[in-house]
């Protein structure tokens, strides 16, 4: 007589009742427990480090990183148009240099050494930095981090040590150093570690120069030792080595009048050897930014050896109105449509008036929020209806200009947001 099979993990033979719950597997005859499950993680990790060599052995498992397999410039470049407005140049400069990283890992023959391709996006702040590192991360699905380089000083000042930079990293990467190692950093704020001033002579510049000897050791790679907790290095801190080889730094700084040294550059070079005439005079002075190159970088204060470092250059330009317009309905996940989808879900069709978007546009312009602005300026605008919808039962709701207007006016957000747009450098 066939005995009826009780449900017990087939690893340790727990019975049901002593376990959290069973997964069974697709013929529901055998099942497993989630201890179980997380012991054989384990040992799927252990197994992937023994191969990879952690940060010991075999820098990366090349054999696993078929080029075929990674998108190509033109694909990354159609995945960033999803979520990023405009911003053409720094796409199409982010989309070959994430795509040179990939063959540099995948390489095989060491004869030629194909570099690093950090890079380094300049411009205004609130266009698109932060975001087109994110979405470069979403689309390779590699560890991603952002950092911010004003909390770094160098060892022995207060702040925290430069290898705490990698600590984030290798949080999100659960601590599996190998995967750590082919992520991907973003250090904001870049522009803040620059040299004040361009004289080297300034010998006690402790937020400057020192960080950016310090930074240069991760940028160019080399194994270093970064304590798990973050924060700064304290003896009984075990660390954990990890090779910053195969990590891509993406760095960013709105670096605030470097439109100046641009201009200078391009006007006095032409001197000497034309009438004048033919120097560039653009008109505006945010337009130079696009001229941008690593002489002005050190001008403005990074030490050659970082510029060096960061070989991949280019510049984002300030949304005008036009381009504030599309951010706020375009992008796939674009701030309407995430309003509309939060009121889909209460079964209420939202709708803004094309009056109503040009109002928030003309705001986030008056209050020289940019695009960071259009959030909180919707989120003002929206409070009330979150608040009432859900209740009321009604099916659509329509915002109009008069409505938008009715509501920033009444929350003073004018006022309320002074201190934040003036922080907003
Ligand atoms: P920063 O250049 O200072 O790093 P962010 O990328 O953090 O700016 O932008 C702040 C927010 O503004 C983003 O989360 C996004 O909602 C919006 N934003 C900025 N620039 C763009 C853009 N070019 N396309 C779409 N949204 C943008």
């Amino acid at each position: 007589m066939a005995k009826k099979r009780q449900p017990q993990c087939a690893f340790c033979g727990r019975p049901a009742e002593m376990a959290e719950f069973l997964i069974p597997s697709a013929d529901e005859q055998q099942w497993i427990c989630p201890d179980c499950v997380e012991q054989l993680h384990g040992m799927i990790i252990d197994y992937h480090k023994s191969i990879n060599g952690g940060s010991k052995g075999k820098p990366v498992d090349k054999a696993d990183i078929k080029l075929a397999s990674v998108p190509k410039p033109q694909e990354i470049k159609a995945f960033l148009d999803q979520y990023v407005i405009g911003q053409e140049e720094a796409k199409r400069y982010l989309s070959v240099a994430v795509y040179n990283h990939y063959k540099r890992l995948a390489q095989d023959n060491d004869d030629i050494d194909i570099e690093k391709s950090n890079i380094i996006l300049v411009g205004p702040t609130g266009t698109g930095k932060t975001l087109l590192a994110r979405t470069i991360a979403k689309l390779l699905d590699v560890p991603f981090t952002i950092v911010d380089a004003t909390v770094l000083t160098q060892a022995g000042y207060v702040g925290e040590d430069i290898e705490s930079l990698l600590t984030r990293l290798l949080q999100v990467a659960d601590y599996d150093v190998a995967k750590a190692e082919r992520g991907i950093v973003f250090i904001d704020e870049i522009d803040k570690i620059a040299r004040k001033g361009d004289n080297p002579s300034i010998t006690r510049d402790v937020s400057g120069e020192g960080v950016q000897q310090g930074l240069l050791k991760l940028l160019e790679g080399s194994v270093v030792n970064v304590p798990p907790q973050g924060g700064r290095k304290h003896p009984e801190q075990k660390m954990i080595p990890v090779d910053t080889k195969n990590i891509l730094f993406i760095c960013g700084g709105a670096f605030d009048g470097i439109e100046d040294k641009i201009a200078h550059r391009m006007n006095s070079r032409v001197v000497g050897y034309n009438t004048g005439d033919k120097r560039l005079h653009l008109a505006n002075k945010s337009d130079y930014m696009r001229y941008v190159a690593p002489q002005d970088l050190k001008s403005f204060g990074l030490i050659p050896e970082i510029i060096g470092r960061l070989p991949v250059l280019t510049s984002l330009e300030a949304l005008d109105r036009d381009a504030l317009r599309r951010v706020l309905t375009e992008p796939k996940n674009a701030i309407t449509r995430q309003y509309e989808k939060l009121f889909a879900m209460d079964g209420v069709k939202l709708t803004f008036t094309p009056e109503a978007l040009d109002f928030i546009v003309d705001k986030a312009i008056e209050f020289k929020l940019g695009a960071r602005g259009l959030r909180s300026i919707v989120e003002t605008i929206m409070i009330d209806a979150m608040f009432e919808m859900p209740s009321s039962g009604e099916k659509e709701f329509e915002v109009t200009a008069e409505y938008a207007a009715e509501k920033l006016g009444n929350a003073n957000f004018a006022t309320s947001t002074a201190p934040d747009a003036a922080n907003q450098k």
